[in-house]
């Protein structure tokens, strides 16, 4: 999608000065260094040292299974994330850069700032991207990444959640640089819960960790959180969100990507027009609506073929994806998320938002 694809680099061509640097730059796959080789300088992390013996101190008297769980499921190894990755949202990507991490990665330049942006909310309907955007930080930033849910803290780990959340915090302090995304936080942090509510236990923890991140000088930790119902969260403790920036549906200019790139891995047969009626007919969607459109109609073209000549037909044998493979799964589409839904976030973002 590329435009903005020089991404931090540019404002850190001067004196090295990272202390988002990376200190496990040698733990990662040699393509993933290669990749961050562009924005990133030789770590520094002295200020955290003292901060990842405590945490790796703590991390040896802690339950093993737990950590194993931690370092295996929430600790992400996926490959980097880069902002051409990302369709569209030009506006929350430079805002990301210019306010969370250039003063990151470059606070020599933003002393004016009182403190450093240490957490992020994004808001806004769901599968438009903000779990990339928050693997996108913690890759231009040379940052581990843990990813939580609050939908499954809730059901299918109430009971340990709170020690969940506590070892997360633990292996992202020994780890740090780190970025700890919590997707559908709003039900963590939600005001309707009762006094004896379990989920209690796990928003006293998290609001815990939370207080120390946001007060700490050394941690090198970002926490970004999503949530597609902002209005949950209680008055009182938006502040733990520095910034809150909403993520909006894909314009026509960034559906338009979404189906070009995945399309440029098949063979296919499209006219400008009827690639301008594909982006009309999207409007509405979400970038997961739409790229899942996309990966219905493109197994369009295996349909008329014989179950007996799939196993021998070569990828070349196959005839291209057209439009009409597009119009044939249209059907079982539909714009997932309201005008209505839409209406509040527009007003939220007004209200409370750090953009427009
Ligand atoms: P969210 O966290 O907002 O619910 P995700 O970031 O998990 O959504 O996106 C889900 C999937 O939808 C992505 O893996 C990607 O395939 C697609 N997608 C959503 N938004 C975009 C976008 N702006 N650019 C490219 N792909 C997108």
């Amino acid at each position: 999608y590329g435009s903005t694809k020089s991404s931090v680099g540019d404002l850190r061509t001067g004196e090295p000065y990272n202390k988002f640097g990376s200190p496990i730059m040698s733990e990662q796959p040699e393509e993933h260094r290669q990749h961050l080789s562009h924005s990133l300088t030789e770590p520094d992390i002295g200020s955290a040292t003292s901060s990842i013996h405590a945490a790796e101190e703590q991390l040896k008297n802690s339950d093993s299974n737990l950590v194993e769980m931690v370092t295996t499921e929430i600790l992400q190894q996926g490959p980097p994330v880069d902002w051409s990755d990302i369709a569209g949202l030009e506006m929350a990507k430079a805002a990301m850069k210019e306010e969370i991490l250039w003063p990151i990665l470059r606070p020599d330049m933003f002393s004016g700032l009182a403190t450093l942006p240490r957490s992020l909310l994004l808001f806004g309907p769901q599968g438009t991207g903000r779990t990339l955007l928050a693997q996108c930080m913690a890759s231009q930033l040379g940052a581990a990444f843990l990813r939580l849910s609050g939908s499954a803290l809730v059901t299918k780990w109430l009971a340990e959640g709170d020690k969940i959340i506590q070892a997360s915090f633990l292996v992202a302090r020994c780890r740090q640089p780190a970025v700890v995304f919590i997707r559908e936080v709003d039900l963590l942090l939600s005001a309707q819960l009762s006094e004896e509510s379990p989920v209690n236990r796990l928003k006293a923890e998290l609001l815990m960790q939370l207080d120390s991140i946001l007060t700490s000088t050394e941690d090198h930790i970002l926490v970004v959180c999503s949530t597609n119902k902002p209005e949950e969260i209680p008055e009182s403790l938006r502040r733990y969100f520095t910034k809150r920036l909403l993520i909006p549906l894909p314009d026509g200019t960034a559906r338009h990507q979404i189906i070009s790139q995945l399309l440029s891995q098949h063979n296919y047969c499209l006219s400008d027009k009827e690639m301008s009626l594909l982006v009309q007919r999207t409007e509405g969607f979400s970038g997961l609506d739409v790229t899942q459109l996309c990966q219905e109609a493109v197994v369009g073209p295996l349909h008329g073929i014989p179950g007996t000549d799939l196993s021998s037909i070569h990828p070349t044998q196959m005839r291209p994806v057209s439009y009409q493979d597009f119009d044939n799964v249209f059907c079982k589409f539909r714009p997932s998320i309201s005008q209505k839904e839409l209406d509040m976030y527009t007003e939220w973002n007004k209200m409370f938002g750090c953009s427009q």
